[in-house]
């Protein structure tokens, strides 16, 4: 991303996106562009679909059509997402919000706030039978899992991003903003929590992430496998058996602000500096990425010990980026708790979410192994 594209490629990228996504078929060109608006009465059946726009490459703008890495995430406006894509309007009534316009790496525990908050009021709503997020993917799979654990409602949430900027040849992200609004508008995906929606497959907010820096089959739920497919209809083929949404303990509405939750990789030669770092910045969690199955060094462990007797909850996760992390009795008789098979970016959502019930490891250690 370089940022001083900007001044360049506001306005002409806008008009490049939208005719990128009205050359993607010849009925397109027949459908003139409309300006987004309040999603009409249901007269003829179908629903009505809200698209939440946060930015990220999906509306990444670069200044010529061969720049798949160097361009400015967020340029395009919700408005201009819609109207490069017509087709949505065949499978949904839809209208836009902008909620942010960043890179998902600025994602924050405000934002992530207020975009669950809107999101639930907007689904207890009769006008709204499902939702679309657009959003960065370099931290998209941690706000689709925080809401699948905060969205209190069964209609479907979806969340959609893209690899390639909206002026790149194969821009990626017309076709996943589709199949995401025709996945919000399925019936059948009332009730799975919320979904990942890239390169034809959905997936489940609980096990995707995201693998490769740029290649646009990223995102891949290895080991558990997606939940659905999309082939022009959509097939789900899973069933999550993790609870979600109206299931959780956890309610955020009068909530504004989360626990300070850290990171902490482990690796060779590590020490309990990094713990003490956290404790001393105010964490009240510590997530701690080890190599295997979350083990720890003589050294990392007596910093994780230390952070426990402080007050904070330590997590065990894993570097691997697969498995299921164990409670070994060794780390249980210190009050650490196992992330399950949660990576360490999501733990921490988790954890987040745990720490605004309880600070008991056993309670905390019950959430990850049911979500
Ligand atoms: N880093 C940016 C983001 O996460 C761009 C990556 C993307 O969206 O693919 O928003």
């Amino acid at each position: 991303m370089k940022k001083q594209f900007m001044p360049f490629i506001t306005f002409i990228t806008a008009l490049l996106f939208i005719a990128a996504g009205c050359s993607q078929s010849p009925q397109a060109k027949e459908t003139p562009p409309r300006m987004a608006a309040a999603a009409p009465a249901k007269k003829d059946g179908l629903p009505n679909v809200k698209i939440l726009a946060t930015g990220g490459t999906i509306a990444g703008a670069a200044p010529s059509k061969t720049s798949a890495t160097e361009y400015t995430a967020g340029a395009i406006g919700v408005d201009a997402l819609i109207q490069a894509v017509p087709e949505i309007k065949e499978v949904a009534h839809v209208s836009g919000e902008q909620v942010v316009n960043i890179g998902s790496q600025n994602m924050n525990n405000e934002t992530l706030l207020k975009l669950a908050k809107r999101v639930n009021k907007l689904l207890k709503s009769d006008d709204t039978d499902g939702i679309v997020i657009t959003h960065g993917t370099d931290t998209l799979e941690e706000t689709a899992y925080f809401l699948n654990l905060t969205v209190k409602s069964d209609k479907p949430v979806v969340v959609a991003g893209s690899m390639r900027p909206s002026t790149a040849i194969g821009a990626d992200g017309p076709s996943n903003l589709y199949n995401a609004v025709k996945t919000a508008a399925a019936p059948d995906a009332k009730g799975k929590g919320t979904l990942v929606v890239l390169n034809d497959r959905i997936a489940s907010a609980r096990y995707v992430t995201k693998t490769n820096t740029t290649a646009a089959d990223t995102f891949k739920s290895e080991e558990m496998g997606y939940i659905g497919t999309i082939a022009d209809d959509i097939y789900f083929n899973n069933i999550m058996t993790r609870k979600h949404t109206k299931d959780t303990d956890f309610k955020i509405d009068k909530l504004d602000k989360l626990p300070q939750v850290d990171i902490i990789y482990g690796y060779q030669n590590d020490g309990s500096y990094l713990f003490e770092a956290a404790v001393k910045s105010g964490a009240q969690g510590i997530i701690f990425a080890g190599p295997g199955n979350g083990s720890m060094s003589d050294a990392a462990q007596k910093g994780a010990v230390k952070s426990v007797k402080s007050g904070l909850a330590v997590v065990r996760s894993t570097r691997t980026g697969n498995g299921t992390v164990t409670p070994n009795r060794e780390y249980e008789k210190d009050h650490l708790t196992a992330s399950n098979s949660l990576n360490p970016q999501k733990a921490r959502i988790l954890l987040m979410l745990a720490l605004t019930k309880t600070h008991d490891p056993k309670r905390i250690q019950t959430y990850f192994n049911e979500y």
